[in-house]
């Protein structure tokens, strides 16, 4: 039996493990998948590897640290510096990345983006925004204080905090803040996101199983508007299959996870 976990702080909100253990459940898969709430960052890769496991997921606060935690980075995650999922390879920490693919997988629905507006600046925002340059997508960054834009800077983004803040017409703004994740905080003041909402086609939040106060103001204003969801659907697809080493087609992954979100 193969022992897998999410790390994060929070983490009980996490569908994680009941997504993932649904996976392997019905496709005959010897794995269990459990949920650690870890606070200190630094102390991913021992405890990782103190409880055994062949992979894990990380989310909030501590994807930038498992991005140093690791042996290896490949793919995107290399490009980015965020790891979402790790995976022990013979007693090797190697990290990727599944949330950006996971995301662009949630907004097919979603046509013709020219221009997104990102609001925040942490590691999700990174990966989306890293992201949609490679689709060709014009992007710009709001997040309330400067520290975090200095990445996204360095790629002669238009990037603003809450005092700085010019508007423009977006096709897509996403909220990758974790405002309203343990709260009912917009991601800005109000007026401004209310200024936003008016000049954008579409709404999205990477965070799920909840109406945040943004998604909520959304739908007040009738922008069709996404929660998380899709987009957990889609980085967990790519994540269990990396944990079950490519063993099973990854739309039958796909068709048994979505299930799991009726449950
Ligand atoms: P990080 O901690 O890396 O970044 C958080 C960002 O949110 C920072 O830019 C921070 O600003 C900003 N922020 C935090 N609190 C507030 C607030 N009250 N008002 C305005 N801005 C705020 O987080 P992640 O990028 O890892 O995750 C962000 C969110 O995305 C989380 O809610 C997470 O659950 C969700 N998520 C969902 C996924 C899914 O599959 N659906 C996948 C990945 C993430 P500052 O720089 O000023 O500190």
């Amino acid at each position: 039996m193969k022992l897998f976990a999410i790390f994060g702080d929070p983490v009980a909100h996490s569908r994680s493990p009941l997504m993932h253990n649904y996976v392997f459940s019905k496709l005959g898969f010897e794995g269990c998948y459990t949920r650690i709430h870890l606070q200190d960052g630094t102390k991913l890769k021992e405890t990782f590897f103190a409880l055994g496991l062949s992979g894990a997921n990380v989310t909030v606060p501590h994807k930038e640290a498992a991005f140093l935690a690791c042996d290896e980075v490949r793919g995107f995650a290399k490009e980015i510096g965020v790891v979402n999922t790790l995976i022990n390879e013979e007693g090797r920490l190697i990290g990727y990345n599944t949330d950006a693919d996971g995301f662009m997988f949630a907004i097919q629905e979603f046509s013709a983006l020219k221009k997104v507006l990102i609001l925040g600046a942490g590691g999700t925002a990174k990966a989306l925004f890293r992201r949609f340059l490679q689709e060709g997508i014009e992007v710009e960054v709001l997040n309330r204080s400067e520290g975090n834009l200095a990445y996204f800077k360095e790629f002669h983004t238009p990037c603003h905090t809450w005092e700085s803040f010019t508007l423009s017409s977006y096709d897509l703004v996403v909220n990758t803040t974790s405002a309203g994740l343990k709260d009912e905080h917009l991601p800005a003041p109000k007026e401004m996101i209310e200024n936003i909402l008016a000049n954008t086609r579409y709404g999205a939040d990477a965070i799920y199983g909840k109406v945040t106060p943004f998604l909520a103001l959304a739908c007040e204003k009738n922008i069709p508007a996404k929660d998380g969801a899709d987009m957990l659907l889609g980085q967990g697809v790519l994540a269990n299959d990396y944990f079950t080493h490519h063993s099973f087609d990854q739309a039958r992954i796909q068709e048994v996870m979505a299930q799991s979100f009726l449950l």
